[in-house]
């Protein structure tokens, strides 16, 4: 298995370090076999090649059995034509990544909000939806036909709809058979009536799942209320982006947040939140995040190769961080601790080994 290593931007490198440490020790520990390179991306590679995302570090990517990508600054990119290339939609799209698992789970000693426990996974579709980049087969999805006008074109598709949900219900029923598909069809009638109409579908083959259906205006107020009734939700690509965040939140923070982007033959690991360039190189940032992406990939790669190694490897990571993120003392600054990003990785490691 060889991973390719894309740090980003902002507090990306560090915390692609403490993952890369985390993973060197189960490497050795489970005896993975696990190899990796990393590759010059975001600001630092637009200095040296005149691109925030290289050909080399896109064939590198796409060549590996598991991608992890730092977070990128892409918003504060140059235009395409001046090298600014968002490789996370690029390698979205160009490996057909099109399910975000995005899982939130309160967790024991941290406070989270809600009266009981939540523990839901968003399943995001990854590929279509709002995202200008995604949109269209040739140029952006939005544009200005005249100066004081601009529009943006959403695409929804039989086929992605129907492989996310089909995701979805394959998710749940591992854990409590519970989907709930987010919408606005009430207002989208025809694109959102058309992802309803293939979830439905697909659900009609899952009998043992449960299956409903919320709007995505009142789903952002029934996770505030209630957040434990929810088990896999699945939605479009920009819902899922903004619920997951929310319930990111909601279960205790965004810095916790692991998430995987999978299609069928690749997988990429890739935090949450963003680059958090406030405090890029200070030794501040919170690397569960990313660490939590990476176990998230190693299970997934372990399931779809058939080794066992990499799925009992995958499990000893969470257990692991919800112990230390339990006390005060071994938490870091996000979640009101002293520890910094090295101090973490070093307590999280000598949690593993213990
Ligand atoms: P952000 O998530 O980078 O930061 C929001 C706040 O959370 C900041 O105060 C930051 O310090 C804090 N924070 C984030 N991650 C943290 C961590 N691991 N540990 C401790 N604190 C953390 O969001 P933003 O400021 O809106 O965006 C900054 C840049 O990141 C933008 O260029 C944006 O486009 C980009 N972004 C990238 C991704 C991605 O690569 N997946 C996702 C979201 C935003």
């Amino acid at each position: 298995m060889h991973l390719a290593i894309l740090p980003g931007d902002g507090i990306g490198p560090e915390i692609c370090e403490a993952t890369l440490t985390v993973l060197a020790l189960l490497n050795g520990r489970f005896g993975l076999g696990l190899s990796w390179e990393s590759h010059d991306i975001g600001f630092g590679a637009l200095a040296r090649h005149g691109t925030t995302f290289p050909a080399a570090a896109k064939e590198a990517a796409m060549a590996a059995d598991g991608i992890i990508l730092g977070p990128v600054s892409h918003n504060d990119y140059p235009p395409k034509a001046e090298g600014g290339i968002n490789p996370s939609g690029d390698l979205r799209l160009s490996l057909d990544l099109y399910a975000n698992i995005r899982p939130s789970r309160s967790r024991g000693g941290l406070k989270f909000w809600g009266r009981t426990p939540m523990d839901l996974v968003i399943v995001r579709e990854n590929t279509e939806g709002f995202y200008a980049d995604r949109s269209m087969h040739m140029g952006p999805g939005e544009f200005m036909p005249t100066p004081d006008m601009a529009l943006a074109v959403r695409k929804i598709t039989v086929h992605a709809c129907e492989r996310i949900a089909r995701s979805a219900f394959e998710l749940a029923m591992g854990r409590n058979r519970h989907v709930t598909a987010v919408h606005k069809a009430n207002v989208l009638r025809v694109s959102d009536g058309l992802f309803l109409r293939e979830v439905r579908k697909v659900a009609t083959e899952f009998p043992n799942v449960a299956y409903d259906e919320q709007l995505v205006d009142s789903m952002t107020a029934m996770l505030v209320r209630d957040a434990a009734r929810f088990d896999v939700v699945v939605t479009t690509n920009m819902y899922g982006d903004i619920l997951s965040d929310e319930a990111a939140e909601l279960s205790g923070s965004l810095g916790l947040a692991g998430s995987i982007n999978a299609g069928t033959g690749h997988c990429m690991a890739q935090a949450q939140h963003g680059s958090a360039p406030d405090i890029a190189g200070q030794d501040k940032a919170n690397p569960a995040s990313l660490i939590l992406s990476a176990a998230l990939m190693l299970d997934w790669l372990g399931r779809t190769h058939g080794r066992e190694t990499l799925i009992r490897a995958a499990a000893v990571v969470e257990p692991a961080i919800d112990t230390l993120i339990a006390d005060p003392a071994t938490r870091t600054a996000d979640l009101g601790g002293a520890l910094g990003t090295r101090a973490f990785t070093e307590a999280l490691c000598l949690k593993i080994l213990a």
